[in-house]
């Protein structure tokens, strides 16, 4: 039966190995941001590889590359496995490209089997996933998910844009126009490093995602009264260096305490005047906090603002709050889960069910079909970096889980 069915693990390793060289950085990465001549490359690669196998392949509207196995069936609707070719620059070789290695894998493993199902397989690399120019634009495009203002980027980004669609034949019309309807596609799976240190830490072999997490920012302005550094006596003063300071470490504390698997962070903190001999008049800091679910983003919403209303009457000082990003979290198929569970049992390999802290396409295909997001350790939690690295005996559990859950969804017929 199928159950016993695993992928080629020398093949997917010398793939592996022959990616991983398109791009190459000399400390052991790859540098393939989108629509550069090393991206362009490795995509005409993985064409490449789906044809040699006897794989239909395919380029949609939005550049997103596709190797497909088609049941036969007239409008049968297809199970997508993807990730991403490009990397943020100086990368590492795992980040995306495993998952769209895995996926051809999957799609190679079926075909030379003889498998037959009621559904399509596709395994897609997405465009410009890292957001050279536009986060996840691929996925979002193919799920009808970008709008034509999201292209009109800023004068200075504009012409790079432009250059960059020549080069491999796009326009931005040609991209508005790659939204598939969404009753074509059965499911979404992605396999991805976790790029986080939690698998590792807990010696579990497969994260089972269950929500991509949402995200919240907002600029806050702590405005105090500035005076002379010499002659103001300390117990007067409104400094609003210390109600940011003050603050920073309170939403650490929150964090600590009330918070487990939440995240929260002041990465930008500007004070002014910003002189040596002059108390701060005003702080300007940036804060940003992700949970797993909506209850929890919201209830960690609430914590974090009133600890801001709690600094402002200790300090004496005035705030301001401008709100930035906001991403609702996006929840994975509960079925898809349950399904990557089974498979894992059968494999005899340990799972731990977890929030992705960092985006990826599924979250995007989420939003108009079942996905699933499965997870392998990443050694020391180091992504987006040339050290990002993952034991191979992880890659390939992962590689079979997915072919696994994918075989499950695709509705297997008996083996002829
Ligand atoms: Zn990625």
């Amino acid at each position: 039966m199928w159950e016993k069915l695993r992928i080629n693990e020398d093949r997917f390793h010398r793939d592996f190995e022959a990616l991983a060289k398109i791009g190459a950085t000399s400390d052991g990465g790859v540098d393939r941001p989108a629509f550069s001549p090393a991206h362009s490359k490795a995509r005409q690669w993985f064409l490449q590889r789906a044809a040699a196998a006897g794989l239909k392949t395919n380029v949609d509207s939005a550049g997103n590359h596709s190797a497909l196995y088609p049941c036969g069936r007239p409008k049968a609707q297809v199970v997508l496995l993807g990730s991403h070719l490009d990397s943020v620059p100086s990368g590492g070789r795992f980040d995306g490209a495993l998952g769209v290695l895995a996926a051809l894998e999957v799609l190679r493993t079926v075909k030379e089997n003889g498998l037959r199902f009621n559904t399509d397989l596709e395994a897609v690399d997405f465009t410009d996933e890292e957001g050279r120019f536009l986060g996840f634009l691929g996925s979002r495009a193919l799920t009808g998910n970008l709008k034509t203002e999201d292209l009109s980027f800023s004068t200075t980004t504009k012409p790079t844009f432009r250059k960059a669609l020549n080069s491999t034949g796009l326009t931005p019309e040609s991209i508005l126009s790659a939204a598939r309807n969404k009753k074509t596609l059965s499911g979404y799976l992605e396999l991805h490093i976790e790029q986080g240190p939690v698998l590792e830490a807990q010696k579990k072999d497969i994260g089972i995602v269950t929500g991509i997490t949402g995200i919240l920012s907002f600029s806050l302005t702590f405005t105090g009264i500035a005076g002379h550094a010499g002659t103001f006596p300390m117990e007067k003063r409104k400094d609003a260096g210390w109600a940011a300071a003050s603050f920073i470490l309170a939403v650490r504390r929150i964090l600590l305490n009330k918070f487990p698997g939440c995240t929260a962070t002041v990465g930008k903190l500007h004070l002014e005047p910003g002189a040596v001999n002059v108390i701060p008049r005003q702080a300007v800091l940036s804060l940003e906090f992700r949970a797993g679910d909506r209850t929890t983003l919201e209830k960690l919403e609430s914590v974090l603002l009133s600890a801001t209303e709690k600094t402002v009457r200790r300090y004496g000082t005035k705030l301001d709050i401008v709100p930035m990003e906001k991403t609702p979290p996006v929840p994975t198929s509960s079925i898809i889960q349950k399904t990557i569970q089974k498979t894992c049992r059968c494999l005899g390999l340990s799972s731990l069910h977890m929030t992705s802290g960092a985006g990826h396409d599924a979250q995007i295909l989420a939003r108009i079909c079942p996905a699933g997001l499965i997870f392998i350790p990443s050694i020391g939690g180091i992504s987006h970096s040339p050290r990002e690295n993952t034991r191979w005996k992880d890659c390939v559990n992962g590689a079979n889980i997915l072919l696994q859950t994918a075989l499950s969804l695709a509705e297997t017929k008996d083996i002829p």
